[in-house]
């Protein structure tokens, strides 16, 4: 169903919409569960994710609806605020927490949100949200941030107000992607080069599994565990801090301190996958995208072999997508067991990609997977045309 978003903003509040911003989602192109090995990250910003539209109102109060979810709420303007259960109205008004808090006078505001993402699967509709909401307070109620200063609120909402343990990397992208571009970070120092990405005749299809992520959080904790014994264990006789700072070769030559077959091999694809990061984005930077996409085949074995967080759900994608001549490259993309994957497929042969794999799929799953389709798009903006999606 298409969703006219003016017209939906004056049906629901009576009013015309002043202000449209939209934040994309993200996907991590390569670079998989590294960024707490000390490795870098190359996510890029999607072409779908959070519209918000708002116009000021006269009775003092803000007004929370999205076209997502049914609950809305009316709040007054508070010098703080605090998480109401587990309704999405907590991922904004977190975000407003911190503005009020900081000192920016805020006035009553309608807003109405809307994400064409699919929420709940990876694709950080979270952060979507939150840096969308925290970019149209500062320039609202002018809290003078900078766009590193709303990335960092934004995150503290995520790990603060809602309680949820995650990285950086999901904020920065959605905020500082860049169209046609990837961004290579390191989640540490917060160093980031855009790479340039033109995928030319390709397009970015995103799968998601429809496979609930149930077991991501236990499993990631052990590999986080399972990374710091490696650790250890190399520091008997070499001086690092984490496992990306070992190129491929030094690795091989000190790999035997590693005792556990499992843990070498966890320690192995960290140390690998961090190098793909790099080939990737000189593969990117060189317009070779047949290299790329060998790489994103190379990262998705690795995570199914070598790391385990796969699934025979995502599995499947892949398999799938590496039958089909109109596709470059695929993986699965985020904490894995479940979520989305991600390939690189033909303009043209989308709808032929999408019909082949969902017989494949449901044939082998028992349920099909739903598929969009993205370019790399921009971060967090204001968009200044009516919005139709
Ligand atoms: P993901 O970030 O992978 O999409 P999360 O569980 O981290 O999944 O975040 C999803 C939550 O974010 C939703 O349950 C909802 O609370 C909030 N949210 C995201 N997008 C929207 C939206 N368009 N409208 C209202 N709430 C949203
Ligand atoms: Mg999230």
């Amino acid at each position: 169903m298409k969703h006219n978003l003016q017209q939906e903003f004056q049906k629901l509040y009576g009013t015309e919409a002043q202000h449209t911003f939209f934040s994309p989602g993200r996907v991590n192109l390569i670079g998989e569960h590294i960024d707490y090995n000390g490795g870098l990250v190359m996510p890029c910003a999607i072409t779908l994710g959070t519209y918000m539209l708002t116009a000021p109102n006269n009775d003092g109060v803000l007004r929370f609806k999205s076209v997502n979810f049914k609950e809305e709420l009316e709040a007054p303007i508070q010098n703080s605020y605090q998480k109401d259960g587990d309704s999405w109205f907590n991922y904004p008004l977190g975000v407003i927490h911190y503005f009020v808090k900081g000192g920016t006078a805020v006035q009553g505001l309608d807003m109405l949100y809307y994400g064409d993402i699919p929420i709940g699967s990876g694709l950080s509709s979270s952060a979507s949200i939150e840096v969308v909401t925290a970019y149209a307070f500062n320039e609202l109620f002018k809290g003078g941030f900078s766009k590193l200063e709303l990335v960092l609120m934004a995150k503290k909402v995520e790990n603060e107000f809602i309680g949820v343990n995650s990285g950086i990397m999901d904020q920065f992208a959605v905020a500082f992607g860049e169209e046609n571009k990837a961004l290579m970070l390191d989640c540490d120092t917060l160093d980031y080069e855009a790479v340039d990405s033109n995928l030319g005749d390709y397009l970015l299809a995103i799968i998601n599994t429809n496979k609930p992520r149930k077991l991501a959080e236990s499993k990631y904790n052990e590999r986080v565990q399972e990374c710091q014994t490696a650790l250890k264990e190399l520091q008997l006789e070499l001086d690092i801090s984490n496992l990306c700072e070992l190129t491929v070769p030094i690795f091989e030559q000190f790999k035997h301190l590693i005792t556990n077959p499992t843990v070498l091999n966890r320690a192995t694809h960290v140390v690998a996958e961090n190098d793909r990061v790099k080939q990737a984005a000189k593969a990117l930077a060189a317009n070779n995208l047949a290299e790329f996409g060998k790489l994103m085949y190379a990262s998705h074995n690795s995570l199914q072999q070598l790391y385990e967080v796969s699934g025979a759900e995502l599995d499947a994608v892949v398999e799938y997508a590496a039958t089909d001549k109109n596709v470059i490259g695929a993986r699965m993309t985020g904490a894995g067991f479940g979520g989305c994957a991600i390939a690189l497929v033909k303009k043209d042969s989308l709808d032929s990609f999408t019909a082949g794999l969902t017989e494949y799929y449901t044939a082998k799953v028992g349920y099909a997977p739903s598929v969009y389709s993205s370019l790399i798009g921009n971060g967090v903006g204001e968009l200044h045309e009516a919005v139709i999606v």
